[in-house]
């Protein structure tokens, strides 16, 4: 069957459910496609429902990178949403917009062309304050009156506490705003929910859509590819819910929205990409664009675990008659761990030159992180992590075709440690918060710190540290950048239109030229948004 609307937005992720909200409010009609489930679901919902999930969910993709030529050889996973609201739906809801040299970045790079849209700060933290309902502060820098709901912690734990003023003690202004006027400092963080109920791009805005004719919500519905006549895109073909292919048109534009891997994919797919690249399987090539699939980015993460001497965190909260009492708390009062994502206080540090911007994201967990890496190298117990962040890697990656075949994931390359200068900084990082388990209040609750190896803390040591560690945070980006017109591997002019093919813009974190400083969600709202405003043409 042939359906249209004004327009089609592939994946209801972070940005694409953005998008919806934006085209729906200008009484635009909107088919949005999404591969994965509802997000109706009790665990997804509740804060620290996400430790349930992040490990062998139908809620997540996991996608398996190259062995990784920098980190020993190991294999990462790295989940993605497959769920209406995207990675919003199962994410650690720590709520974060990057700082203002990210956009100004941005802006520069892209204002080469005299006619480009603007991108720096000025004209991007209107976007930022339009999506925020903030509980708390309200300013220059925050609202109270958007869609997205932004909260403090309602349950944060003593070690927490005990983590901030230990790095206080370090020479770090406590701060109880990352995205206020300065990103640096150490605090709480602010998270995406509120009164123990996560806020997710779908709920905050597909829910309140949810009876207007205008929507076409399609759910477990991939696209397979973009439908392209003379150079314009006029729809898309999908496998519907029930297996069968279908065609869906649009009557104005196609936007995708499926995130850094499949955005690419689905562009590779359509013949839109390195016309060599695409030849190897026997792809009629559309549009030799060969920057599609490259600028693979992602924040790399590293452990820092210590065993507590004392009985502190969260060790098996989450687990047998512990758990059956802290969801009864939740259930009749509302309170207590289960408003807690576990990640509840963090920091942004220069560990190199404290004068300069900061380069390390720190993450504080009063429990000893378990993940594929740890499990089975470190014991279980009574203890806490902090994990150490690096916000503006140079290393560069890339998403490759594995095949022709819709269904089969790409080849994921993340390169993660690639660049020197990466190495360097998460070391310096590594250092810096060690000393944040040795000395302060947070050091009198240490019994030993199991990663890195304090007896020996050689420069060769604490790099192999790092490469048998380090990890994805979780935020791939990059893959089909903006970028200025004599920039030959960019794929999106500055307004998010896909070079050289009609009608088809590009909306999530694929756009990005430069990954953003922290975590990734509202940036792609962002960019959801102000796709938006360039579609129905309320901004330059
Ligand atoms: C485990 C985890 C923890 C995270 N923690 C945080 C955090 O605490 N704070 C934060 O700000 N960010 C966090 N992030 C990152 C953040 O959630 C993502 O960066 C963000 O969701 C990316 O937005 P996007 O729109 O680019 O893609 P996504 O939100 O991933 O949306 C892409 C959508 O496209 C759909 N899709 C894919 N293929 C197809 C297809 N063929 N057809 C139709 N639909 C398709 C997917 O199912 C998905 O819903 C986390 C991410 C993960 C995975």
């Amino acid at each position: 069957m042939h359906k249209y609307s004004d327009y089609i937005i592939v994946g209801g992720g972070a940005s694409g459910c953005a998008l919806a909200h934006k085209l729906l409010e200008s009484k635009s009609s909107v088919t949005l496609i999404e591969a994965g489930y509802s997000h109706h679901n009790f665990l997804l919902n509740t804060p620290a429902g996400f430790f349930k999930l992040i490990n062998n969910s139908k809620y997540a993709t996991y996608y398996k990178t190259n062995p990784q030529k920098h980190l020993g050889e190991r294999v990462n996973i790295v989940p993605q949403g497959n769920v209406l609201g995207g990675g919003t739906s199962i994410n650690a809801q720590v709520y974060m917009r990057g700082r203002a040299e990210d956009y100004n970045e941005w802006h520069d790079i892209l204002r080469v062309n005299n006619d480009s849209a603007n991108w720096d700060w000025d004209t991007i933290l209107p976007y930022f304050k339009e999506m925020e309902n903030n509980s708390r502060l309200e300013n220059k820098y925050h609202s109270k009156k958007g869609k997205l709901k932004v909260s403090d912690s309602s349950h944060v734990d003593q070690l927490t506490y005990d983590f901030i003023d230990s790095v206080a003690s370090l020479g770090v202004i406590k701060t109880n705003d990352f995205n206020g006027e300065h990103q640096k400092g150490v605090g709480l963080y602010q998270f995406m929910n509120r009164k123990g109920k996560r806020s997710s791009a779908a709920s905050a805005f597909i829910e309140p859509q949810k009876n207007n004719s205008l929507l076409k919500l399609l759910l477990q519905t991939k696209v397979k590819e973009i439908i392209i006549e003379n150079e314009k895109a006029i729809g898309v073909v999908v496998e519907n819910s029930s297996g069968m292919e279908e065609k869906i048109f649009a009557d104005k534009e196609v936007i995708l929205a499926a995130g850094s891997f499949i955005t690419p994919k689905i562009l590779m797919l359509s013949g839109i990409g390195s016309e060599q690249e695409l030849q190897n399987f026997s792809i009629k090539c559309k549009n030799d664009l060969p920057g599609v699939g490259k600028n693979l980015m992602d924040h790399p993460e590293c452990p820092l675990i210590a065993k507590a001497n004392g009985k502190y965190g969260y060790y098996k909260q989450g687990e047998g008659l512990r758990m059956i009492r802290n969801g009864i708390e939740f259930l009749l009062f509302g309170t207590g761990r289960v408003n807690s994502t576990g990640v509840e206080a963090g920091a942004f540090v220069n560990p190199i030159n404290s004068k300069d911007l900061s380069y390390i994201q720190a993450f504080f967990v009063p429990s000893i992180y378990m993940n594929s890496d740890t499990i089975g190298v470190i014991d279980d117990g009574y203890g806490m992590s902090i994990t150490t962040v690096m916000t503006k890697p140079k290393s560069r990656g890339f998403v490759k075709l594995k095949s022709s075949d819709f269904r089969d994931n790409p080849e994921i390359e993340l390169n993660l440690l690639k660049h020197q200068d990466d190495l360097k900084m998460m070391m310096a990082g590594q250092r810096f918060f060690l000393q944040a388990l040795q000395q302060g209040p947070l050091s009198k609750k240490v019994k030993e710190i199991i990663v890195p190896n304090t007896k020996n803390l050689s420069d060769e040591n604490l790099e192999n540290h790092c490469r048998r560690f380090v990890r994805t945070n979780y935020h791939p980006s990059g893959t089909a950048k903006m970028g200025a017109d004599n920039d030959k591997m960019s794929v999106l002019d500055s307004k998010l239109r896909v070079r050289g093919i009609d009608n088809l813009r590009v909306c999530d974190l694929s756009a990005m030229p430069n990954i953003n400083s922290g975590n990734t969600s509202a940036p792609a709202m962002m960019l959801g948004l102000r796709c938006g405003d360039f579609l129905t043409q309320r901004t330059n």
